[in-house]
Parts: structure tokens; sequence; C-alpha cells
């Protein structure tokens, strides 16, 4: 297998280096390389400069506003953009739900929901998990009850990501309970400004809003809402968990994380040294690296295994992926607390610190934002299925444990 890129890749490499060159917005690109979190208004406005250039979605089909970029441009367009850094297009509509309705939708479905996906006109957000079903998500209860021309739904979701922003929510719901639990789950699309849905918020670690409880009270729900046939939800939402998978491993922008921590670590002085020259900090930045260029050789594998195989499946390689990738990029939160030492003392606010007289020379307003990045991304190998599950899934399916 031949790893190397063609000069023609590499001239698409420049092509993508210098559109985020000349496009990506420096108030959001400061926000990325400080580890803030991004407004709505962020996402909506980078994820419509992709779309005017015509690259919001590369991986759907041409008819649809995909690019017909081979799997390596596509890598590299990736690669790019997590280097930058720039804000991934919203997950929930073009990784998630986009391929499904794409794959499992009607051709009225595609028509109007995939062009307002690809301009987030409508911001979308996931309803999967519920108290008591999170890896056993198929035991799922909310329930979705056929009356006439629609369904009414009641229950609750948990940890729903931007709910508080959205306009619609993709959920399975419980359809059949007389049958086995996988068997009777129906994939509902379900706008959220109907009565009777409750968004109540769930107040993260590092003092952030970005999940929440969403209660269904009685919602109705237009039968055309649903994707495919009743009771295949479960089918329909493999396909849906292995792209997620997929797009977790964000080798790009560990990449860009690394460069930042060599560059911070130079400037910070340990022992009358620059911590860089630290021999333990280098060997635990080293070890770090190696870690992620056997991941980067990893996705590089599956991209060129891409063509082959069958899409309407998911890849158990994507469950490595996010293993690797989510661990990794804990590490380097890791490295990064020991470059801020004392000043990544948590919730610590930039003036408190100015107050000390004695600031890191990578400036104290930045300095505070470390210890909530490392606090908020131990969410890493929890959601998307968490690490011991991914475990579960490659000991069954690569393994034949
Ligand atoms: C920040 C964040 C954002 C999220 N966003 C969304 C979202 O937008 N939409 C959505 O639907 N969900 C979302 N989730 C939910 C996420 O998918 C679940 O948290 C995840 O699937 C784990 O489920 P749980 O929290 O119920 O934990 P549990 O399933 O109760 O697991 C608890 C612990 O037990 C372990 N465990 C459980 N079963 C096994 C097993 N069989 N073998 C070995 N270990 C096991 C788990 O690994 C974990 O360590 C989000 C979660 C987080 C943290």
């Amino acid at each position: 297998m031949d790893l190397r890129f063609t000069p023609e890749e590499n001239r698409f490499r420049e092509e993508v280096r210098a559109f985020l060159r000349a496009e990506l917005p420096n108030a959001i690109r400061r926000k990325m390389v400080e580890g803030r979190s991004l407004a709505k208004e962020d996402l909506v406005a980078w994820q419509r400069i992709l779309n005017a250039r015509g690259w919001a979605v590369p991986h759907w089909p041409v008819e649809w506003g995909g690019t017909g970029w081979t799997p390596v441009e596509q890598y590299i367009f990736l690669d790019e953009m997590q280097q930058a850094p720039a804000p991934a297009p919203l997950p929930f509509g073009v990784t998630m739900v986009g391929p499904v309705i794409i794959q499992f939708g009607t051709e009225a479905q595609k028509k109007k929901f995939l062009p307002r996906i690809r301009n987030i006109d409508d911001y979308w957000c996931q309803g999967f998990s519920e108290p008591g079903s999170g890896s056993d998500l198929a035991s799922l209860k909310t329930s979705a009850k056929l009356v006439g021309d629609h369904y009414v739904v009641n229950g609750q979701k948990i940890w729903t990501t931007g709910a508080q922003n959205a306009d619609w929510i993709f959920c399975l719901v419980r359809t059949d309970t007389n049958v086995k639990k996988q068997e009777g789950i129906s994939f509902l699309l379900i706008d959220m400004r109907t009565p009777g849905i409750t968004v109540r918020p769930i107040v993260t670690i590092d003092g952030g809003r970005e999940v929440n409880e969403t209660f269904f009270d009685e919602v109705k729900v237009p039968v055309e809402n649903r994707i495919g046939q009743e009771n295949k939800g479960w089918d329909y939402a493999k396909f849906l968990l292995g792209n997620e998978r997929t797009s977790i491993a964000r080798v790009g922008m560990t990449k860009e994380r690394i460069r930042r921590i060599r560059e911070l670590a130079a400037q910070e002085m340990a022992g009358g040294r620059p911590l860089i020259a630290d021999e333990r900090f280098r060997e635990k930045l080293a070890a770090v690296e190696i870690e992620l260029k056997a991941l980067e050789m990893t996705q590089l594998r599956v991209v060129a295994a891409e063509r082959s195989r069958d899409r309407s499946k998911p890849d158990p390689f994507s469950s490595l992926l996010k293993i690797k990738g989510a661990e990794i990029q804990q590490a380097t939160t890791e490295l990064m607390m020991e470059i801020v030492g004392p000043y990544a003392l948590p919730f610590q606010s930039p003036d408190e610190i100015s107050e000390g007289g004695n600031e890191p020379p990578i400036g104290p307003e930045w300095a505070a934002t470390i210890a909530p990045t490392y606090f908020n991304w131990r969410k890493l190998t929890i959601y998307g299925g968490s690490n011991e599950i991914q475990r579960n899934i490659l000991a069954k399916a690569i393994l034949g444990l």
C-alpha cells in the first residue's frame, strides 16, 4: 500500500490551505486556537462560507452538493481544516442525519432537508440517549404511537448537545414493545418548535452550556417525518454512529495542538530553562507524537480501503479511530496543564491571575481556559459511544471474540 501523496494531491492541499488562509475569519480561528466555545453564529457563518465555495458537504453525493473528491482529497481537506484550525461543519446535520437522509430518506425528505443542512438554515441536534439508555441504547423508552397520520411522542432524551439552539432533532423512538428491543425502534425527524417539547440545560463541569435534557409530552410528529420503515430505526442508527466515530479522530486538530504545545513550552521557563528543554517533558511530548503518527497511518489505511468498502454498513475500524483519537486529544490537554502549571487552577478568572503580577509568558487570559478545556475534554472518551463500548465492538467485529 502506497501512502505517499501524488503531486496533484499536494497541489490540492495548497489550494485548500490558501482558501483557509483567505476565508477563515480571524476571530473564529482565535477562538479555536484558544479552545474557547464557539457561538452558534460562528458555526453558521463558517458553514455558509464553505457552502458558498461548494465545500460544505464534500462527502455527500454530487447531486446533493458533494464535491466528488476522492477519499484522499476528502482526507486532505479535513486535515487542513483541522490544522487551520477551522470549525468542523455542524456534525449533527452534515455528518449524522444528512447521510442517513441520503441513504434511507424519501425524495421529498431529501429535497426538504438536505439543502438546508448544507447551509445550516436548520440547526440539528441528536436525540438518542436517555436516562438509563446510553451504552445500552437499544433499551430506550421514549414512545411513539401512530394515531392516524402522525405519531404521538412521549418521553425524555438526555445529553442533547446544542438542543437550546436547534430547529430540528432526529430521534430514536420505541414503536413496538413486543419484539426484541432492537426491532421495535423507529427514526423520527422532529421540529423543535412542535408544542410539548421542553429543553432544560445541564451545566457541564467547566461551567459551559452544551448539553441538555429534552422532554416530549404528547408531541405530534407527521408520519412523513419518519426515516425509512417503521421499526427499522436501529439499522439507520448503526449507520449513523459509524460516521460519528470516524469524525471523532481529529488527527489534524491534534497536530495543531502539538504545534501550539511546542510553541508555548518554548516560552515557559521551568528550573531556569524553557520547559521544552526538560527531558521528562520532551519524553511525554514525543510519546504523544508517536501515538498520533500511528493514528494518522491507521486513518490513511482506512481512507485507502474506503473505495472498496460497503458504505451502507458501519466500518468497525471507526471504533479504533474513536478510541485512539479521543485518548490522544486528552493527552494533549494534560501537556497543556503541565505548561501552565499553577495557572491551570480551574475557573480562575483572567483578572485574578493578573493581580498576582506574575503572569505566565503565554498570557493570563489564555491560561485560564486550559483547565476548563482539560475537564471538558473528558467527554471525548464518553460521547459517540464510550471507549469501553468501542473496545467491545472491536473485540467482536475485528478480533472475532
Ligand atoms: C458531552 C456529551 C455530549 C453528548 N451529546 C449527545 C447528544 O447530542 N445526543 C445523544 O443522544 N447523546 C449524547 N451524549 C450521550 C453519550 O452518547 C452517552 O453518554 C454515552 O453513550 C454513554 O452512555 P451513559 O452516559 O448512559 O453511560 P452508561 O451507559 O451508564 O455507562 C457508564 C459507564 O459504564 C461503562 N459501560 C457501560 N456498559 C458497558 C459494557 N457493556 N462494557 C464495558 N463498559 C460498559 C461505560 O463505558 C461508562 O464508563 C453525550 C454525552 C456527553 C458526555
